[in-house]
């Protein structure tokens, strides 16, 4: 079932939801900053029955809140928190361009958090003086982690280039390597902020609340806009002190809105279920001065509209009060979706080894493409963790569970440097394999951490075919013998697959997924064994069926073949159909597409010119470029060289076989330009086959079917303009 929610349905309800969005104070039409509320609406409308259980966890917090709170006023000075509590943070990048949040940007943000969350903000000189006593200040922190889930070293900040915006809501792409964005850190450890671009750029950011048992623990954290976030760099006024968020983490811990539980709706019956924020009607835009009044509280010193939990501008916001702070420091140390993030190490860094190497990622044989047999150089990136500077490792090969390749490397390479090692070629049979790369002996010395030094991954070597090459993907051994499969997103699971539910003949064909994958632009391909090109070839073609469907004008993929002459070194594009062009259903599809008996559609790619006498190998490359559309299938691949006979090309016509036991081909070489009839006579003259073509020209082949007359010797008669030929012909 299709779980990801495309921006097309998003976008009709944010349109509903901003129906709900006010006027401002100033008349105009006010920006919300924050769409966690439609997030939680939207969230709550998926998960009905969660709601009853949010409601009971949010009634057994209140009461602890009230208690504590009452508690309180028979000694002021007790706290939730006893202690300064830090929660390692990590800051999640996801942008066209990543590096303009620097790391800078990202520390200015940390400034704001730890100076809002514990009353040290400069311009808390700014709170009122009737609010002042109100002024909360807390003991919850924040750090950059230190230590990655994996306990190796980290500054805390993950840039991942990538075009993919968020969609606020359950499975929100930016949180989802799948989608384009970057994979959720362990929520019980870690609180993440992934900073990008929003899809409705008015938005802000949002974080669902606690007590949501049904969410996937992956979305959980805040989304922050690249605009809002920090007070340098890309941030911009007036979203450029770091508040959004501090309000965002707000709603991390379980802070309502300070005008109460709703959409910005005009209400003095709904609450923040704080009890020393002023009554509040609704939302505050702008920059508002003190004081401001409304429905609610119509007296001086009226609403509280400069509350970190209002929707004013960045410089206008200053406070959280000391009932918001109890809430929440009691949502951390007691909620349970929250409460593990205190005994959280990732603000200490892990301990360093003098020799710690990590096997980032195997840069070759990598899954992304197509390899050869021959001359296959090993290639693995490697960081170095350790103290010491390490100058010598060995570098282990091992394909199939066989046994390893050991290549010596002699480097120079400090602590915290990545580099790329390149072991000794290998030479691998055709077919899809399995590789383990790991390191041993850095420095010649045991590796402190034995845990991060291999890498795994999967890999296609092309193989061999002659002509014709003939693939319907029959076979359960897949990928077919001599093919391979490779793509170029994160997820090995993104190659084309077999399908047995879809076929143009037999039982089974090929399918690219791009509907349940969101790759814009990421290319999975099939790629076939290099076919052996006679010299003499005269033509080289490419057959095959593809079935396809377009979700919508937005959303639709591309099937481009590309030959290679030199086992992929170059290739040259030779077929290109997109969208409308590719689709063989009408209309739009917008469930899963498995195509009908008459969705099949035949395509022919003549190669002759690029190939003969060019190449005597040739290997063609399918490519799905993914527009997160639906799905496209291949079937009956045929890809074949046709040498024609030298006496056809000698005398320009060609009469086989002869003997012939039933069809017999009349071919034509260079054309059949001239050619004004073809008539076959029996022994005794008796005319058996007629054809003329003074009207339209014949084709190159011309098949007479002789298998119904008698054995015995044909006169076969050819009437050009210029001149006639009579040969005999044989019938057995
Ligand atoms: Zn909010």
């Amino acid at each position: 079932m299709k779980v990801i929610i495309r921006s097309g349905i998003v976008a009709v309800l944010l349109f509903v939801f901003n129906t709900l969005k006010s006027i401002g104070q100033d008349g105009q039409i006010a920006r919300p900053r924050c769409v966690t509320g439609s997030v939680m609406e939207k969230y709550f409308l998926q998960h009905p029955r969660e709601k009853l259980d949010f409601d009971k966890i949010q009634l057994d917090f209140q009461q602890r809140y009230e208690a504590l709170r009452r508690a309180k006023q028979s000694n002021p000075s007790l706290k939730r928190l006893n202690t300064v509590v830090t929660i390692p943070v990590v800051v999640h990048v996801v942008m066209d361009d990543p590096s303009l949040v620097t790391d800078e940007q990202v520390q200015s943000q940390m400034d704001v958090l730890n100076a809002d969350y514990s009353g040290n903000n400069a311009d808390s000189v700014n709170i009122p003086a009737a609010f002042k006593p109100f002024f909360g200040k807390g003991n919850i922190r924040f750090c950059l982690a230190q230590r990655s889930p994996t306990d190796e070293p980290t500054n805390g900040i993950i840039r991942k280039v990538s075009s993919t915006t968020s969609i606020p809501g359950p499975a929100d792409p930016v949180k989802y390597s799948s989608m384009g964005g970057s994979d959720t850190w362990n929520v019980n450890k870690y609180l993440n902020i992934w900073v990008c671009k929003m899809t409705d750029l008015n938005d802000l950011g949002y974080s669902f609340m606690p007590g949501l048992s049904g969410l996937t623990s992956s979305d959980i954290g805040l989304v922050n806009a690249y605009h809002a976030f920090g007070t340098v760099g890309s941030a911009k006024s007036p979203f450029n002190k770091g508040r959004t968020a501090t309000h965002e983490i707000g709603h991390f811990f379980n802070l309502w809105h300070v005008w109460g539980a709703n959409e910005c709706v005009s209400s003095c019956f709904d609450s923040d279920f704080v009890d020393d924020t002023p009554n509040q009607d609704q939302c505050t835009y702008g920059t508002p001065s003190f004081p401001q009044t409304d429905a609610c509280t119509n007296m001086a010193p009226g609403i509280m509209f400069m509350n970190f939990m209002d929707y004013v501008d960045d410089a206008t916001m200053c406070l959280f009060t000391e009932g918001q702070v109890d809430r929440m420091e009691t949502a951390l140390s007691t909620l349970s979706d929250r409460v593990q993030l205190m005994n959280s190490n990732g603000c200490v860094p892990p301990v360093v080894h003098d020799q710690d190497v990590k096997a980032v990622t195997i840069v070759s044989p990598s899954y992304a493409d197509v390899h050869c047999q021959s001359g296959l150089l090993p290639k693995l990136r490697i960081e170095n963790l350790g103290s010491k500077t390490l100058t010598s490792i060995k570098l282990n090969v091992v394909i199939d569970e066989g046994s390893p390749a050991v290549t010596v490397i002699n480097l120079n390479l400090p602590t915290l440097q990545e580099t790329v090692l390149t072991g000794n070629a290998i030479t691998v049979a055709s077919g899809y394999h399995a590789i383990r790369m790991y390191t041993t002996e850095p420095n010649g010395a045991t590796d402190g951490q034995p845990g991060n030094d291999t890498a795994s991954g999967v890999f296609s070597i092309i193989g061999n075919s002659g002509s014709p090459l003939t693939e319907g993907f029959e076979s359960s051994a897949y990928p077919p013998s001599g093919w391979g499969i490779a793509n170029n997103s994160d997820l090995v699971s993104f190659n084309p697959v077999r399908a047995t539910n879809a076929a143009h003949s037999g039982n089974a064909s090929v399918k690219f997924d791009n509907y349940n994958f969101q790759l814009f632009g990421r290319q999975s391909l099939l790629v076939s064994p290099q076919m052996a090109v006679p010299d003499q070839a005269d033509s080289v073609k490419i057959t095959f069926w593809r079935a396809a469907a377009q979700y919508s004008s937005l959303h639709s993929d591309t099937l481009e073949i590309l030959i290679s002459g030199d086992c992929g070194q170059t290739y040259t594009s030779v077929y290109k159909k997109g969208g409308a062009d590719l689709k063989t259903r009408a209309g739009f599809t917008e469930i899963e597409f498995v195509p009908g008996a008459g969705e099949w559609v035949a395509d022919t790619v003549d190669i002759s010119n690029l190939v003969k006498g060019r190449y005597d190998q040739v290997m063609v490359q399918f490519r799905n470029i993914n527009g997160y559309g639906n799905n496209l299938y291949l079937d009956d691949i045929n890809i074949y060289a046709r040498t024609l006979s030298p006496r056809l090309k000698e005398q320009g016509y060609l009469i086989a076989p002869n003997p012939t036991t039933g069809v017999l081909n009349i071919q034509h070489y260079p054309s059949t330009t001239g050619l004004r009839g073809v008539a076959v006579y029996s022994s005794t003259g008796q005319l058996v086959w007629k054809e003329s073509y003074t009207v339209s020209a014949a084709g190159n082949n011309i098949a007479i079917n002789l298998s119904r007359v008698a054995a015995g010797l044909y006169i076969v008669r050819l009437v050009y303009a210029d001149r006639v030929v009579t040969r005999k012909v044989l019938k057995l």
